[in-house]
């Protein structure tokens, strides 16, 4: 019988299997120990609105805590695992588990010379408080990196009218998440805006005394008042290193979210699954909210009983009004077919396919609806052919590898 349940990470992942363990009926102990001070609070709009100005949303309300029957330990970290014990050290505690689930995210990838007044990073409540308090008396911002995060940060600060000027070294914005159709006309939309985009440049130097400077490798010096990061991110797992559960760029989990002690699972951005494709990790919001449930009914499991838990990889990014969506197993490398509408309209669909000509996911915007449409195609991995047959489109536009 399970005495006690202990989850590592107070973020939408943890707590989710924390709800979702009540809901199954499970009575016994359960603690969550997150390092933050703050109680959970969900971290999309951190790049979003909370930077024009709104109040962070908290995942659950002040009133509903009793019900969950929880030893919520903020501003506390986990800082060693003794597996043989089935303990974690949580500062000068002890707590013992039957069960952990590791829920500890990711944070900020940094590069030690980039640092200094002004120059920001942006993962946690705290990281944004001070972003948004530091924008207030700023006029030019540099963001280094134009992925998810730095794309959305620009727009906000163009909304707020701040100049700004965003850097990569790859020839598009989110060159790793989107093929370059959707690249450039995120690009566009930028541009059109009013950012200056510097792409295919990379970042030689972040510093200097007066107010950073970001130096390009072509020379250009762009001084600012503000510099963003936004170059990645890197696994909190290090306090596992030598516990005896496997962890290599995040904690390896089976089919099952289960990591190679069977009493620890583990769900979120840290949670590295094994898949047909190999072992994958996924930094979307919907990936720790919709596993939530599987793994707190496999952790109630004997390991033998254990599901596989399939996920179909969703996100979305807000870029000014424009709500982007992209469901599947999308890359840079997909044959993009634009079925509806035009990316640089900000309104469209696309089916994205594989060499073979089998959907691997989809995209668009102002779209939800067909986009969902398309979720049991690309689980079944179902030719495109078939899928245009039986759907209203017609080809609008396409891009990507040549298709025999
Ligand atoms: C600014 C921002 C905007 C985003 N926007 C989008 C979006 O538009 N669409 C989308 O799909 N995704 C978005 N994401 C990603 C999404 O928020 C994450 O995928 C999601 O929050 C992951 O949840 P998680 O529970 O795995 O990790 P987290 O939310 O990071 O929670 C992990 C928690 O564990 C804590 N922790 C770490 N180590 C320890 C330890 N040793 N002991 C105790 N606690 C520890 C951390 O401090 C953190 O509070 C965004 C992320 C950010 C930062």
């Amino acid at each position: 019988m399970l005495e006690q349940v202990v989850i590592v990470g107070a973020g939408i992942g943890g707590l989710r299997v924390a709800e979702r363990l009540r809901r199954a009926k499970y009575d016994g102990s359960l603690v969550l120990v997150g390092s933050e001070p703050h109680r959970p609070y969900d971290r999309p709009p951190l790049s979003k609105g909370f930077l024009a100005g709104a109040e962070p949303v908290w995942l659950r309300a002040e009133d509903r805590w009793d019900a969950l029957d929880l030893d919520l330990r903020v501003g506390s970290r986990a800082d060693r695992l003794d597996l043989a014990a089935g303990i974690v050290e949580v500062g000068h505690d002890r707590v013992p588990f039957d069960r952990l689930v590791v829920a500890t995210g990711v944070r900020p990838r940094t590069i030690p010379d980039w640092s200094g007044p002004g120059v920001h990073v942006l993962r946690s409540l705290d990281d944004a408080i001070e972003l948004r308090r530091a924008m207030n008396g700023s006029r030019r911002l540099v963001v280094i990196g134009a992925g998810v995060l730095g794309t959305e940060v620009a727009a906000a600060a163009r909304a707020r009218g701040l100049e700004v000027h965003l850097v990569d070294p790859q020839p598009t914005p989110l060159a790793v998440a989107v093929p370059p159709i959707l690249g450039r006309a995120v690009a566009r939309w930028h541009a059109d805006r009013g950012v200056h985009l510097h792409l295919g440049r990379g970042v030689t130097a972040v510093g200097g005394d007066a107010g950073p400077r970001v130096t390009l490798d072509d020379g250009t010096e762009l001084d600012a008042d503000l510099v963003l990061v936004a170059i990645g991110s890197v696994p909190n797992a290090e306090w596992l290193v030598g516990s005896g559960v496997a962890v290599d760029d995040g904690v390896l989990t089976d089919e099952t979210m289960t990591a190679s002690d069977p009493r620890v699972l583990a769900i979120g951005d840290v949670a590295r699954v094994r898949s047909a494709a190999g072992h994958r990790r996924l930094e979307h919001w919907d990936n720790a909210v919709a596993l939530a449930g599987p793994v707190a009914r496999n952790l109630l499991r004997e390991p033998a009983d254990r599901e596989p838990i399939a996920a179909v990889p969703y996100f979305w990014t807000d870029q000014y009004d424009v709500k982007v969506q992209v469901l599947g197993s999308v890359g840079a490398a997909d044959t993009v077919l634009v079925v509806d509408g035009d990316p640089e309209s900000g309104s469209w669909l696309a089916l994205h396919t594989d060499a073979d000509d089998r959907l691997v996911g989809v995209s668009g915007a102002g779209s939800p609806a067909a986009i969902n449409r398309c979720r049991a195609a690309l689980i079944d991995g179902r030719p495109v052919a078939e899928l245009l047959a039986a759907a209203p489109w017609t080809l609008t536009g396409s891009a990507g590898a040549p298709r025999s």
